[in-house]
């Protein structure tokens, strides 16, 4: 193992990776600091290059639902690994992970396997375009879908970290096609679909946002978008890809399902979960609209590695260790972790909200948004320099948050009540830290 310490990993990173990281948020760029260069993790914690363990409430930004490095996990890897990494051929195993997804979430009935959940994304919108002959794609300011050219306009993630508007590199009449709308804004969705007559293809929407923080969708708003899609001839995704099999068993349509809105997008995203931590990610939906991808149809996609065999065992695994239990110990986990940080930060005076979807949360601060965010622009208010001088006085007691206040903090099946008890603990001096 290397000698070096983080900061000095991070200068030689530096030198040769863009900004020292394949990933930007991972930069530390708007917390400031030197990130923590990780070697290992093991159920809910993480070990940095210096040796120094934390608590992670980042789980790989979403995969490791059942914990790090779940033995029954690690095992299905092993065994996939030594029967061989890759074959570019169909694998058992594919269809058995498509079958678990579409046990859980009705709208799935056919799926095919990708390797991001970018790939999902760009793949359901090439669908909906060629199973509508239409064009145009309607987004919401603050949602993130990964980073093909048509999907970051007012994205949020490390978009919304770095305050970037967009991308260079964009071609206009690419960025031309995406309309942006204010999220949980009824009249804004009407009005771009008044303007645009049979024009739009989809409506692409995080099922429940968490890219700009965690922001739920109003009550009855994804079913008015369902109905105004129906009726105006465009199709709904949902991507799922941070929500799903996490926010509940069933993802964010399940949350939806039992507040009673049972909404059945035409197509949904996944990702992460069902990767355990490799890559796999997923579009999934009507059969009649899957259908039209190649080989049965003329809406092209492909991949060397999709459905990877190794990748698909992690998948498969964690989804099944994934039972009422796993989601059970999450909620409770969220619950007194977003009951423990309102109250630390209560006791301190210090302005803030904390919002929920499902088992996820994230944590405003600032007066402009302690009243609730319901949009990005709302989001763009918080205070960005609290939530830093809160994240480094969590990560000093040895917490490892999301580095960025745009983030949802995640926790595992792993951070049971001992490690919910040692958070807690950290809570008040990082409450007072933010408060300066
Ligand atoms: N959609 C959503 C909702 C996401 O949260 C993300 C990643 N954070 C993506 C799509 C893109 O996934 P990937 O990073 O695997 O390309």
């Amino acid at each position: 193992m290397t000698t070096l310490t983080n900061d000095e990993l991070f200068a030689r990173a530096r030198t040769v990776i863009p900004g020292g990281v394949d990933s930007p948020v991972r930069a530390y760029g708007s917390v400031g600091g030197t990130p923590r260069f990780l070697v290992e993790a093991s159920g809910a914690f993480v070990t940095d290059v210096e040796g120094r363990r934390y608590i992670d409430l980042v789980a790989s930004w979403g995969p490791a639902l059942v914990g790090h490095a779940h033995p029954e996990v690690v095992a299905a890897v092993q065994e996939a690994a030594a029967r061989g990494l890759s074959f570019g051929a169909p694998t058992p195993a594919e269809a058995e992970l498509v079958q678990e997804i579409a046990r859980r979430v009705p709208a799935v009935e056919k799926a095919r396997l990708v390797s991001t959940g970018t790939e999902a994304t760009m793949t359901a919108i090439r669908l909906a375009r060629g199973a509508t002959g239409r064009d145009l794609l309607v987004k919401f300011a603050g949602h993130y879908h990964g980073h093909s050219d048509g999907l970051l306009a007012a994205a949020g993630s490390g978009l919304a970290t770095f305050a970037l508007p967009g991308s260079a590199g964009v071609p206009a009449p690419i960025a031309a096609q995406t309309l942006v709308v204010p999220y949980n804004d009824r009249d804004a969705l009407a009005a771009v679909f008044a303007a645009h007559p049979g024009r739009i293809a989809a409506v692409i929407t995080e099922a429940a946002a968490a890219n700009m923080g965690v922001v739920a969708p109003a009550s009855g708003f994804t079913t008015f978008l369902a109905e105004l899609c129906r009726a105006e001839g465009a199709l709904l995704i949902s991507d799922e890809v941070l929500t799903g099999f996490r926010a509940a068993a069933g993802g964010y349509a399940q949350v939806l399902a039992e507040a009673g809105e049972p909404v059945v997008p035409d197509l949904v995203t996944f990702g992460k979960v069902i990767g355990g931590g490799l890559p796999v990610a997923a579009v999934g939906g009507r059969a009649d609209i899957m259908d039209l991808l190649a080989p049965t149809g003329p809406v092209y996609q492909a991949g060397t590695l999709s459905g990877n065999p190794v990748a698909v065992a992690a998948g498969l695994a964690t989804l099944r260790l994934a039972d009422d239990a796993v989601y059970a110990r999450l909620s409770a986990a969220s619950d007194a972790l977003s009951h423990a940080v309102d109250a630390a930060l209560d006791e301190a005076g210090v302005p803030h909200v904390v919002q929920r979807a499902g088992t996820l949360f994230s944590v405003f601060f600032g007066a402009e948004v302690a009243g609730g965010v319901p949009d990005y622009g709302t989001a763009q208010r918080q205070d960005t320099a609290a939530y830093g001088r809160f994240f480094h006085a969590m990560l000093d007691a040895g917490v490892s948050l999301p580095p960025s206040a745009f983030e949802a903090w995640f926790v595992t099946a792993a951070h049971d009540e001992d490690v919910i008890g040692r958070i807690v603990e950290a809570l008040p001096a990082a409450a007072r830290a933010a408060r300066q």
